[in-house]
C-alpha cells in the first residue's frame, strides 16, 4: 500500500516524499490506518529503525487543530536525545502544516527557554517525565486538551524509574483521549501500565 491509501493527506505526503520515504514500513502500514480512526489505544513491540516515529507522528499531526494553541499531543520518551530525535522527526513530517508548534522539554538543562516555548503555545510536546511534571507544576504545561499520549520506549522509562511520572502525568491527562504505547520489550511492567491504561487496544509486534 502507499501512504496515499493509507489516509495520509497531501500535506504531510509532501514532506515526507522530500525525506525519501516512498512506502510505508511494515509498522507503518499498521499503524497509521488505525491511528486515523477514532478512539484507538496501540501497543506495539517495536524497535529503533522500524519506523515507528512515522507511525504514531503522522496521524497525530494529522489529526490536530494547528489553528488552536492548544496542546493535543504529548509524547513521553525517556531521554534528551530521543526527545529531540522525535522533535526534529516530527518537525519534518509538519514542514507544511501552517502554525504547527512542537516543544521538545527535556531535564539537565535550563527550563527557561522551555517556559518561554510553552507560554508561546505548543499543540505537541515531546518530553521526559520528570521535567514535564516540573512544568505542569509551575501551569505551563497544560494537558486539558491532549487527545493523544504516546508512550515511546516505555520500557526503558520504566527501567530509568519514571514509573510513578508516568503516573502522575496520565492522571493529569484527559479521560477521553488515545493511548500509545511502544516498546522494545513486553516486560511485566510495560504489561501492568498497558493494563492500567489502555482500553480495548490492538496488538502490533514488528
Ligand atoms: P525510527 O524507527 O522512527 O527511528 O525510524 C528509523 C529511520 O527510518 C529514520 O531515519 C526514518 O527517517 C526512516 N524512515 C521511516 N519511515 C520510512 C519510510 N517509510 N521510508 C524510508 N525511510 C523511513
Amino acid at each position: 500500500k502507499t501512504f496515499e491509501e493509507l489516509g495520509v493527506n497531501e500535506e504531510i505526503r509532501r514532506a515526507i516524499t522530500e525525506l525519501g520515504f516512498e512506502m510505508p514500513m511494515p509498522v507503518q502500514e499498521e499503524v497509521i490506518p488505525y491511528l486515523l480512526g477514532n478512539r484507538n489505544d496501540v501497543v506495539a513491540l517495536a524497535q529503533t529503525g522500524t519506523g515507528k516515529t512515522a507511525a504514531y507522528g503522522i496521524p497525530l499531526l494529522q489529526k490536530l487543530d494547528a489553528s488552536s494553541n492548544a496542546t493535543q499531543a504529548l509524547i513521553l520518551s525517556p531521554t534528551r536525545e530521543l526527545c529531540l530525535q522525535i522533535a526534529d522527526d516530527l518537525n519534518d513530517f509538519g514542514k507544511y502544516i501552517g502554525g504547527l508548534h512542537v516543544a521538545a522539554v527535556y531535564g539537565g538543562t535550563s527550563i527557561q527557554n522551555q517556559i518561554k516555548e510553552l507560554r508561546h503555545g505548543a499543540q505537541v510536546i515531546v518530553a521526559t517525565p520528570g521535567r514535564l511534571i516540573d512544568l505542569m507544576n509551575r501551569k505551563v504545561a497544560r494537558l486539558d486538551r491532549v487527545g493523544n499520549i504516546v508512550l515511546d520506549e516505555a520500557d526503558e522509562m520504566l527501567n530509568m524509574g519514571f514509573s510513578d511520572s508516568i503516573n502522575e502525568i496520565m492522571a493529569g491527562l484527559p479521560e477521553d483521549r488515545n493511548t500509545l504505547l511502544f516498546s522494545a520489550t513486553m516486560s511485566r511492567e510495560v504489561e501492568k501500565i498497558a493494563r492500567k491504561y489502555l482500553n480495548n487496544h490492538k496488538e502490533i509486534v514488528v
